[in-house]
């Protein structure tokens, strides 16, 4: 059987988690979170970083920080996961969805100006596969309107809009590592500080609204109940866990973008005669290999190729559908049709990939498949 996904293991894993207990610290904020949060400061230019215990704790805290309340409004693309969304319905915002592009999943970001009203506080644009959104366009935006913008960079790790590190491009940015995405410790996820004036509520927000943060750096000789929070970050075991993961983020990356890459060369031909569509990579954006999909006709194609797969022990998936018209929000939701979300919702496929996939697994066994029911 070929499974969608399967964690894949350094195999420093447990060594790390070992170290961290026999140093006596398994609570948070120890020296793993430290140098996990350094690696991302470091590497790619954040102006701080804090570990969370998902994606959606990061963009819960995003939604504290750009004090999103009862009756703001958030831009948010329809074709995306619910987190998305969910982190701020909980502060009370109304979200205003937003279609993707006819032939990219991504926010349609010339369509976003028109979504713009008083009320609108924050624009969270999803780099969905670890595709850069068209930032330049949004953070335009932004300044025009003096909105937040919240990169929801969850599938985003080490992947570039004209070179800079997507989730150092807005405001605030959240990652996951949940055990699908490149970069995983089972649960897990990282907010993203490029906007000095969040730094420090973002740590007291973390410790449970106290100031235990600075207290520990020796800033301040006591720490009380400050502000509101809650417990958002992960546990030494998380942070040791990831921290093995990193270290070999480079040849995870290469060998997830090698194997896109087999299913992009291996599929270009029935793409050439119009049987499927390939994903676009705009010329801004870099690729992390994070998801290789492909689009088909309609929704009965769709379901088809995932049967005949399945059929052969293949197992391919389908994702997203659309928020707008989800059984939660379709009530609150203004009622404007989402014509290429919807797209993407009835013909999208994603198909095996991790790093112990093979090539010839994909060569051998995945794409004959393929050709045979398009041929
Ligand atoms: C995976 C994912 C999330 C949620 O991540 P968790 O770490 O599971 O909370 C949010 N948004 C997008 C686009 C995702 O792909």
């Amino acid at each position: 059987m070929i499974p969608f996904n399967k964690p894949y293991l350094t195999g420093k894993e447990t060594h790390y988690i070992e170290e961290a207990a026999r140093m006596g610290k398994l609570s948070g904020n120890g020296m793993f979170t430290q140098k996990c949060q350094a690696y991302f400061e470091n590497k790619y230019g954040f102006k701080k970083t804090l570990l969370t215990t998902s994606c959606t704790d990061a963009l819960e805290m995003c939604a504290i920080l750009a004090d999103i309340k009862a009756g703001d409004e958030v831009i948010v693309p329809s074709y995306t996961f619910v987190s998305t969304a969910v982190a701020f319905v909980r502060q009370g915002a109304k979200i205003i969805f937003a279609d993707s592009y006819s032939d990219n999943p991504n926010i349609n970001a010339d369509a976003v100006e028109s979504l713009i009203t008083p009320r609108t506080k924050a624009i969270v644009p999803v780099h969905y596969a670890g595709v850069a959104c068209d930032m330049d366009k949004i953070m335009a935006l932004a300044d025009k309107y003096n909105l937040i913008v919240i990169e929801d960079a969850a599938q985003a790790i080490d992947s570039y809009h004209k070179g800079k590190p997507l989730g150092t491009i807005g405001h605030l940015s959240a990652f996951s590592f949940h055990e699908t995405k490149n970069i995983s410790a089972g649960e897990g996820g990282l907010l993203g500080i490029n906007d000095e004036r969040f730094v420090e509520r973002a740590e007291i927000i973390w410790e449970k609204g106290t100031n235990r943060a600075e207290f520990f750096r020796g800033e301040t000789n006591k720490y009380n109940w400050v502000d509101i929070g809650s417990s958002f970050l992960p546990s030494e075991v998380t942070a040791a866990f990831l921290w093995a993961q990193l270290e070999n983020i480079a040849a995870i990356q290469a060998k997830r973008f090698a194997l896109w890459n087999v299913y992009y060369n291996g599929l270009k031909d029935l793409a050439a005669k119009g049987r499927v569509r390939l994903p676009q990579i705009p010329y801004f954006a870099s690729n992390n290999g994070h998801i290789f999909y492909i689009t088909l006709e309609n929704l009965e194609e769709r379901d088809n190729l995932i049967t005949t797969l399945k059929n052969a022990n293949i197992h391919a998936v389908f994702h997203y559908i659309s928020l707008h018209s989800s059984p939660f929000y379709i009530s609150y939701h203004d009622g404007r049709a989402l014509p290429n979300s919807d797209y993407f919702t009835n013909t999208l496929v994603r198909l095996p990939l991790f790093f112990d996939l093979e090539i010839e697994d994909i060569t051998t066994k995945i794409l004959p498949i393929i050709g045979q029911l398009y041929a």
